[in-house]
């Protein structure tokens, strides 16, 4: 899907839309936007919490490959797994399943006149990006998520 993670790519760069926030919800992790923003920063709380999504090939994760969990940057919960990463070469760092189910929330997100599934923490709420039916066996999916929503924990030696 060339054509799609083109098109991806090209409205990463477009200004950001006012979205339908995911993380409207209750969740076990709750701050107030000044609390989180002084948390996060500008650029992960755009991210996180405005669902705004980097430009790719900024993140410093992308080509992480040490052994390792990736973990929230809202709240620390481990959502992704160095285990399960992938090269997709569309600039944002790719899994092809979270850490575990209960980990990650998801959302239909109609923005951009696209359907797309949302993927969000499911302690904190905060945004981590989508996942799309086009990654590797053996799920078949491709979470792309924002270097900015996580934290590497690189595995401690044995
Ligand atoms: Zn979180």
């Amino acid at each position: 899907m060339t054509t799609r993670r083109t098109l991806l790519g090209l409205l990463a760069t477009l200004p950001f839309a006012p979205p339908a926030l995911a993380a409207s919800g209750t969740f076990a992790v709750r701050f107030t936007p000044d609390e989180w923003r002084r948390r996060l920063g500008k650029d992960a709380y755009a991210v996180l919490r405005e669902e705004a999504t980097e430009r790719p090939f900024t993140s410093p994760l992308n080509t992480e490959k040490r052994a390792g969990t990736f973990v929230c940057r809202g709240c620390d919960l481990p959502l992704f797994s160095s285990a399960h990463k992938f090269n997709s070469g569309t600039g944002w760092p790719s899994f092809w399943q979270p850490i575990n189910k209960a980990a990650i929330g998801t959302t239909v997100d109609r923005s951009y006149f696209m359907v797309r599934t949302e993927v969000h923490c499911s302690r904190c709420g905060g945004h981590q990006g989508h996942v799309f039916d086009d990654g590797p066996k053996p799920t078949g999916l491709r979470y792309c998520i924002n270097g900015l929503s996580l934290k590497f924990v690189p595995a401690k030696a044995a």
